[in-house]
C-alpha cells in the first residue's frame, strides 16, 4: 500500500480532531479543524455525525494510524506483537507506537512533526546506541541513547530545530540532553504518557471481529 501524500489537513478534518501533523501551524487558528471541524468534501458534516460501530472502530483506527504515520500492514503488525504481550493490548499497541523511533525523535523535540521526524531518520542524521539508525520503525528499549549525528548539526534547518528544542518540555520516560542533542529512554512509555485521547478499545474491537 503507497504512502499518503496528499494534504496532511485533509487526514484530520476527515476523522473530525487534530491529529497534530503540521508541527506549530497546530496550534494556531489556521488549523482547519479549529476553524471548520467536519470532514472534508460536500457531506462532510453528515458523515462526522455516523455513529455506527464499525464506522467508529475503522476511524479509531485510522485516527491512531495517520497520527503515528504508519501504514496498514505495519500497523497490523504492532497488533499483533501487542496481542502476545502481557496486558490490555489496546494499551500496549500504543505504547509500542510510542516507541517507535521517529516518534522518539518527535518527543525529543528534534522535528515539528512525525513526518518531519521520519525524515530525518531516513536522511540518517541519528545514531542508536553509537550505531547509525535511518530505519523510522525501530522500537525503541529501556536504556538505548539516541542522539544527532555531530557533522548534522552544521545543517541550517537542524540548527533551527535545535534552538526550539530548547523551549519544548518532554515525555518523563526520556531523559533529554538538550545541549548534545540526545536522549536516553529511561523507562518505557505508558498509556499515561500519550496525551492523546484514543479509544484504543474500539481497534481492539475492530481486528477482533
Ligand atoms: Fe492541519 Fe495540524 Fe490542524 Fe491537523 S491539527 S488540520 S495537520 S493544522
Amino acid at each position: 500500500m503507497s504512502r499518503y501524500t496528499g494534504p496532511a489537513c485533509r487526514l484530520c478534518r476527515r476523522e473530525g480532531t487534530k491529529l497534530f501533523l503540521k508541527g506549530e501551524r497546530c496550534l494556531t487558528d489556521k488549523c482547519p479543524v479549529t476553524r471548520r471541524g467536519t470532514a472534508p468534501g460536500q457531506h462532510g458534516a453528515s458523515q462526522v455525525r455516523k455513529q455506527r460501530e464499525y464506522y467508529m472502530q475503522l476511524r479509531e483506527k485510522q485516527k491512531a494510524k495517520r497520527y503515528y504515520g504508519v501504514q496498514e500492514n505495519q500497523f497490523r503488525k504492532y497488533y499483533d506483537m501487542a496481542e502476545k504481550k502481557e496486558g490490555q493490548t489496546g494499551e500496549n499497541l500504543l505504547c509500542l507506537l510510542e516507541r517507535r523511533f521517529d516518534n522518539v525523535v518527535y518527543r525529543m523535540g528534534l522535528a515539528e512533526s512525525r513526518k518531519e521526524a521520519r525524515q530525518l531518520v531516513l536522511h540518517a542524521h541519528f545514531t542508536l546506541n553509537g550505531k547509525k539508525a535511518d530505519i523510522p520503525s525501530i522500537i525503541v528499549k529501556k536504556g538505548d541513547v539516541i542522539a544527532l549525528k555531530g557533522k548534522s548539526k552544521d545543517s541550517a534547518k537542524i540548527k533551527s530545530l535545535l534552538e526550539l528544542m530548547e523551549s519544548k518540555t518532554f515525555p518523563q520516560w526520556l531523559d533529554v540532553d538538550t545541549t548534545n542533542a540526545k536522549a536516553t529512554v529511561t523507562s518505557l512509555p505508558t498509556r499515561e504518557d500519550i496525551d492523546f485521547p484514543f479509544q484504543e478499545h474500539l481497534i481492539v474491537e475492530l481486528y477482533s471481529k
